[in-house]
C-alpha cells in the first residue's frame, strides 16, 4: 500500500482506530491501514476495504470477517466502519466501551477492547485529556 492511500485511510478517520476510537496520536505502536476484507479473502487495497486501525485492535482481528456474541453460539459479522456507524453500535460507559448490537459486542470481545491494559491505559488518556469521546 503506498503512503498516499495509506494518509488518506488516516484522514478520514481523523487518526483514530475505527473499531476502538484510540487516537494515533498516543500509541507507541503505529495504527495501520486494516484490510476489512482480508487480501487473503480476495479484499482490495482501496479506500472502501480500508479502516484505520491501532495495532492491538488489527492484531487480534487478524483476517477474521466474523466472531461468536459472548456467552452464545451466535455467529455475526465484526463492526464494518465502512457499512456501519459506530455510534449505532458503541457506547462509552467510561473507559469500557459497550456493544448496543450482537455485532459490536462480537466485535469488542475478538478484538479484545476491554481487556484490562486496554481499559486502565484509556483511563489514563481520559483522565489527562487525551482522550475525548466523538461526538454521536
Ligand atoms: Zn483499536
Amino acid at each position: 500500500m503506498n503512503a498516499a492511500l495509506r494518509e488518506q485511510v488516516r484522514l478520514r478517520a481523523q487518526g483514530r482506530c475505527e473499531s476502538c476510537q484510540l487516537p494515533d496520536a498516543v500509541t507507541e505502536l503505529p495504527h495501520e491501514a486494516d484490510h476489512i476484507r482480508a487480501v487473503k479473502h480476495d479484499g482490495p487495497t482501496e479506500m472502501a476495504n480500508l479502516a484505520w486501525a491501532c495495532a492491538r485492535c488489527n492484531d487480534f482481528k487478524g483476517s477474521d470477517v466474523s466472531a461468536y456474541v459472548p456467552a452464545t453460539d451466535k455467529l455475526v459479522r465484526l463492526f464494518n466502519p465502512r457499512m456501519d456507524v459506530w455510534s449505532e453500535h458503541f457506547v462509552w460507559d467510561g473507559a469500557l466501551l459497550r456493544g448496543k448490537s450482537d455485532m459490536a459486542r462480537a466485535t469488542i470481545a475478538l478484538l479484545k477492547i476491554n481487556s484490562d491494559r486496554r481499559v486502565i491505559y484509556r483511563q489514563l488518556l481520559m483522565d489527562d485529556g487525551l482522550f475525548e469521546f466523538l461526538a454521536p
